[in-house]
């Protein structure tokens, strides 16, 4: 028995004991009157109780709940202690949903929530960048509004969504995976990835490949057919024309040596991700030894200057920083004709480092400077390979130059000569007694 009832059956006897007492005391009516007397304030005391609560109803705020007396006033208890116990639950539940939005607005990948005739529910930035739509306006919207790409409509229309679907130029050249997921009452959660740069590396990959494969061959066909005419106890040939063979056999070895060193540079740049070899370099000598390479290599073809304004080090790889200087020099020499000159620099500027390399060559038009650095890019291919160029130079400076924080600066007139520069940050270049820094 539940304390209510135990107070009604308090009231009730209580009741029969003022009627029993009135009747004995005096009469019948009188007991009638008493017991109608108790019921009655009894009635009055719930009347009271029921309007409170009433008035409560109207505004029902778990703090203004009436204090009430007796079996109201536990009522009222139980009330507050559900009402505090919904409170609660519904403010887990908010954090819950707060903490998914939240987690769904932080993901890398768009994320739209629809309903079962693909209208937005709720979309994460992402996936309103992605799809063109504004996450709180758009809400209610088809999602094939904001994605009119024929594709996209023809896979919703199907239905079939085992497989996600890529859509190139959904937005200008972006490239987007779509993947939609059906869940609870058919409602759908569509999910986007740009995946641009993953398909830019993948076609760079397969350019690369195809590249190598092709500057490979060409080497490789020329020895094969000499190989097999030197063979051919058929065919006669002089001693003079034996040694031609050979050396054209050697130049062809040699492309493909430069090749394969020129590749195993680059991975070698790809694999670290800094230089671990680093010291302050003396410039002085360091620009000297590059000086005495371009001599050797132009034997005596150009006119060779070397310009130090500033004695003092460069703190990087010498190492990497060689292969990377050597690139520039040699490009130098190689796209100078005959007669030309090619200066090698070096200076500090307002704390930077400066290593510059001019000519007086054939130069490069402008449209082709930003693609230089590119693997296997060459202005003029014919050029590049009579001068044993493998196409990966200025790619390996531009590596190499990065790992040192350091910028490639182009300048080029055609017909009038180029200067390749390379500028270090203040922090890499120091104004300092050479033997010192080498020390
Ligand atoms: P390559 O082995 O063909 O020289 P690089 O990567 O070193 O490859 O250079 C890429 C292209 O840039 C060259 O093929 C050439 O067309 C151009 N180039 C580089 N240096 C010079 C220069 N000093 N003068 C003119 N053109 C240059």
């Amino acid at each position: 028995m539940n304390s209510a009832w135990a107070s009604h059956l308090a009231v009730l006897a209580v009741a029969a004991a003022a009627g029993l007492l009135g009747w004995r005391l005096s009469n019948a009516a009188w007991g009638w009157a008493a017991v109608a007397a108790v019921l009655g304030v009894r009635l009055a005391y719930h009347a009271a109780h029921l309007a409170s609560f009433f008035r409560w109803l109207q505004r029902p705020a778990r703090d203004s709940l009436p204090a009430g007396r007796g079996v109201w006033e536990e009522a009222f208890a139980l009330l507050h202690r559900a009402l505090r116990d919904r409170d609660e639950e519904r403010d887990r539940l908010r954090l819950a949903l707060a903490r998914f939005r939240d987690a769904g607005r932080a993901l890398p990948d768009g994320v739209l929530l629809l309903d079962r005739e693909y209208r937005i529910e709720w979309a994460n930035p992402t996936a309103a960048r992605h799809f063109n739509l504004d996450a709180r306006r758009d809400v209610g919207q088809p999602v094939a509004n904001f994605l009119r790409h024929p594709d996209f409509v023809a896979w919703l229309e199907a239905g079939d969504f085992r497989e996600p679907l890529t859509l190139r130029g959904a937005r200008g050249d972006a490239v987007l995976l779509v993947r939609l997921i059906e869940f609870g009452d058919e409602q759908k959660l569509l999910n986007s990835r740009d995946i641009t740069a993953q398909e830019r590396l993948e076609t760079m990959r397969r350019d690369f490949v195809a590249n190598v494969s092709h500057e490979l061959k060409t080497p490789i066909t020329v020895l094969a057919g000499f190989v097999e005419t030197l063979g051919d106890p058929t065919i006669e040939m002089s001693a003079a024309q034996r040694k031609r063979y050979l050396a054209l056999m050697a130049e062809q070895a040699g492309r493909m040596q430069r090749l394969i060193e020129d590749l195993l540079a680059l991975s070698a740049l790809e694999s670290s991700a800094a230089p671990e070899d680093e010291r302050p370099i003396a410039m002085r000598a360091f620009v000297e030894a590059l000086a005495d390479e371009a001599r050797a290599l132009s034997a005596g073809r150009h006119k060779v200057i070397v310009r130090i304004d500033d004695e003092g080090s460069l703190l990087g790889s010498a190492r990497e920083l060689h292969s990377a200087f050597s690139n520039m020099v040699s490009n130098a020499v190689r796209y100078t004709p005959a007669g030309g000159s090619v200066t090698l620099l070096w200076r500090t500027q307002d704390g930077r480092g400066v290593f510059e390399v001019q000519d007086t060559g054939i130069g490069v038009e402008p449209r082709h400077v930003p693609r230089l650095t590119e693997r296997f890019y060459r202005v003029d291919h014919g050029r590049s390979r009579e001068t044993g160029g493998t196409g990966l130079g200025l790619a390996i400076v531009k590596h190499v130059l990065t790992r040192h924080e350091a910028s490639l600066e182009v300048e080029s007139q055609p017909g009038r000569g180029s200067t390749f520069r390379a500028v270090f940050p203040a922090g890499r270049a120091a104004p300092q007694d050479p033997a010192k820094a080498a020390a």
